[in-house]
């Protein structure tokens, strides 16, 4: 019996890119990771992917190989009747901004037009989840959420928690990590040794843009350095 990644409905029909197979140009990889999906879950996910794939092929300090075949493949879809309106906006109103999202993902300051956060946490959210199952063999339990920091936001959080996630972040990296798309995208990961399901993962894109993510009891605040026991 195999159940959704996402929401443990049994009998998923569907099966999921992690990371989004938009994030990589083609030919994509073969080793990119599928995990069981149900339709609920699959749907509206690939809008929100290649909004996650703006946001990071945009910066203009992203210097990968993948890079100019993507921004290709965004700026066509920006030139869309139908999405001229959001380039313009973004011309007109690109700027620095600092943000946070409610659900905790920390974007710092990007340059961006109108960044839609909660959509950004919902495609770190959903890679975590997935990279979980395929980890472990089994859907992140339902008692546990994730919480995730970009790197580009560690400078808004106050010093202790820099500190831990610091500290996290050389542990995770003291292992080699799993690759996929010659770099597109990394990630390390470690469990705690008393609760499986409490996790932490470092995943980068594009050797550019790193995120620290936690699984962890919701009923936990998560501290970084427990959770790998430094
Ligand atoms: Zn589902």
């Amino acid at each position: 019996m195999t159940f959704c990644t996402y929401c443990g409905k049994p009998k998923p029909k569907t099966v999921d890119h992690i990371p989004p197979a938009c994030l990589f140009p083609s030919p994509r990889p073969s080793n990119l990771i599928t995990v069981p999906c149900c339709l609920d879950c699959n749907k509206g996910a690939s809008k929100d992917d290649e909004y996650f794939r703006m946001m990071l092929v945009m910066r203009r300090d992203v210097t990968h190989p993948a890079i100019p075949k993507l921004l290709d493949a965004v700026h066509r879809g920006l030139g869309k009747p139908r999405k001229r309106g959001m380039l313009h906006g973004l011309l007109r109103n690109m700027r620095s901004v600092s943000v946070k999202t409610p659900a905790g993902l920390y974007m710092g300051r990007v340059e961006a037009y109108d960044v839609d956060l909660v959509r950004l946490g919902r495609v770190t959210d959903r890679i975590v989840k997935g990279l979980f199952f395929k980890e472990f063999d089994m859907p992140l339990p339902s008692t546990h959420g994730v919480q995730s920091f970009a790197e580009s936001g560690l400078t808004k959080i106050d010093s202790d928690m820099r500190l831990a996630v610091g500290t996290t972040v050389e542990a995770l990296m003291s292992r080699s990590p799993r690759v996929i798309g010659e770099g597109v995208f990394e990630y390390w990961v470690q469990a705690t040794p008393d609760d499986p399901a409490t996790t932490a993962w470092l995943m980068r894109f594009y050797h550019i843009e790193s995120f620290l993510c936690l699984t962890a009891p919701n009923s936990a605040k998560p501290s970084a350095t427990e959770l790998i026991g430094v």
